[in-house]
């Protein structure tokens, strides 16, 4: 395939936090990754501001090791490795101080994009917000990136968007959903909006139900007691299952410039009915006689967090009226696995009679492993014997079909950086969003409060507890499998 990476505008990149996990592990070497593939202007640069103390030979060597860990090794070069350490440097700095803020206004250059990812905790987004106006760094035209979680309710959210707003105009601020960057995500757009066949179809006369599934094997690790203070509705219902839902649910935009997307986006969030507390079930992971349950990784025996949830929603509008959307996520589950499945109706009526089986046409949208989309459609067995059905795919997956080795295709954060120099902001939630899915939510965790709710136990390794099968076998319907 050939490649058509077209350079961003020159920039000077800071990051905040430059020296954590999430830069070390995802900015940084996606970073690598963009400058590998010839999109970093020559002269760009990237200034790591943390906390630690180290001149810019240290910071380079500790990029070095990140680069080395986190890269594939085939993607490793030591030639391009030393070019893309030589456009690094390093402020040491305090975000609720005075150190450090004097010699990176010093560091910064003129006439190019200046964009600040705050990749820190959140409690420090409003200081570093204050001090990059008041010494003047930021500027009108200057961006800034902030990761999640952005606040843990409404209320907070409220206040970090009202504290951003007192420095940065909307258009100024990138809010990373990571989810919005993977390739699938944003073909799933083009899929629905560029082609004329299944557009007439996603409606509630056509589609039965919709499934969105975001299974990890993975526990809580290392971020237990962050973990546990948020759960799996905070830490990814709030925000990467809703914004997978809304571009599912959304009307077509006018066009495809951020407000027109986020408008739509935001229409959907607004459209969710409350939730019946029946149409929920919450899981924690216990492993049976072994040390290593959901309590253990938390360290706190009396948990009530869920590690796994599943839902069954309902968009209150023309065109979703009667089409349930069933939701599910949680740690430590039988396979890492993302997918949304649109499950269309049966044909109103069988010709082949009975024998032939219930069969469906189901389009699954592949986020992880092996991205891609299949349409499943129903054929002929082929060979004599008369009308036997089967189901086949049709085949979408875009490594096969595009001839891509992988490498073309650029992970979420890479091309969500470039986003933000390019001064993109469709693949960035708006504050707007992010209020109207904590108003959508708060309710229902303050439900579980209220009601002292327990969630079920489930064994590691399995799809989850038992009664989120039953959510869907009692109106026939079952999910998906979490396999390989
Ligand atoms: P981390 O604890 O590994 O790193 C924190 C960084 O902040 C360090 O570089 C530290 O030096 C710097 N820092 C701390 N206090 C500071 C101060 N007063 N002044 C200046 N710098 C200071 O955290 P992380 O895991 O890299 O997470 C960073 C942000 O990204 C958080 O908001 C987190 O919620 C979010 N996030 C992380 C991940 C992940 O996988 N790690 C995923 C999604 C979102």
């Amino acid at each position: 395939m050939v490649s058509r990476v077209i350079p961003v505008d020159d920039f000077d990149l800071v990051i905040f936090g430059g020296t954590g996990d999430l830069a070390r592990r995802k900015i940084l070497p996606g970073l690598y990754r963009r400058f590998v593939a010839g999109q970093m202007p020559a002269e760009a640069r990237i200034i790591g501001a943390a906390r630690s103390e180290l001149d810019d030979e240290g910071y380079r060597q500790d990029v070095r090791d990140a680069l080395k860990e986190f890269l594939a090794k085939a993607d490793q070069s030591e030639e391009q490795i030393a070019a893309f350490l030589s456009r690094l440097h390093y402020v040491s700095i305090d975000a609720r101080g005075e150190d450090g803020w004097k010699e990176l206004n010093q560091l910064m250059r003129d006439g190019v994009v200046r964009a600040f990812y705050f990749s820190v905790a959140p409690a420090l987004f409003g200081d570093l917000a204050e001090r990059l106006h008041h010494h003047k760094i930021a500027g009108r035209d200057s961006r800034i990136v902030v990761e999640k979680p952005f606040g843990r309710d409404l209320e907070s959210a409220k206040a970090l968007n009202a504290t951003l707003a007192e420095h940065f105009d909307e258009t100024q601020i990138y809010r990373i959903d990571h989810y919005l960057g993977k390739e699938t995500v944003q073909n799933l757009m083009v899929v629905r909006f560029a082609n004329v066949l299944f557009e007439p179809l996603w409606n509630a006369q056509y589609v039965d139900h919709i499934q969105i599934t975001v299974a990890e094997t993975v526990g809580v690790g290392g971020r237990g007691s962050y973990y546990d203070k948020s759960g799996a509705m905070r830490d990814m219902v709030q925000n990467h299952l809703m914004q997978l839902l809304c571009l599912i649910a959304m009307e077509p935009p006018s066009r495809f410039d951020p407000d027109a997307v986020r408008d739509e986006k935001l229409k959907v969030i607004r459209a969710l009915d409350p939730v019946d507390p029946a149409d929920i079930v919450r899981g924690q992971y216990e492993a049976k006689g072994k040390a290593n349950s959901y309590i253990d990784d938390v360290e706190n025996d009396e948990s009530r967090t869920e590690s796994f949830i599943a839902m069954k929603l309902h968009v209150s509008n023309w065109r979703w009226a009667g089409t349930p959307f069933y939701i599910r996520t949680g740690k430590r589950l039988r396979a890492r696995q993302s997918e949304i499945a649109v499950v269309f109706k049966d044909a109103p009526h069988s010709i082949f009679g009975a024998q032939a089986g219930r069969h469906r046409n189901i389009l699954t949208i592949r986020l992880q492993p092996n991205d891609g989309m299949k349409l499943g459609v129903t054929i002929k067995e082929p060979g004599p014997g008369g009308m036997r059905l089967i189901d086949v795919p049709l085949d979408m997956t875009f490594a096969d079909a595009l001839g891509s080795d992988g490498e073309a295709v650029p992970e979420a954060y890479e091309r969500l950086i470039m986003d933000v120099v390019r001064g993109n902001q469709t693949l960035f939630m708006r504050g707007d969003e992010v209020e109207a899915a904590w108003a959508w939510t708060d309710p229902i965790i303050n439900g579980w409060q209220d009601r002292d709710d327990r969630p079920h136990e489930y064994e590691p390794g399995t799809a989850g507890p038992e009664e989120a099968a039953m959510l869907m076998h009692r109106e026939n319907r079952r999910w998906r499998d979490i396999k390989e």
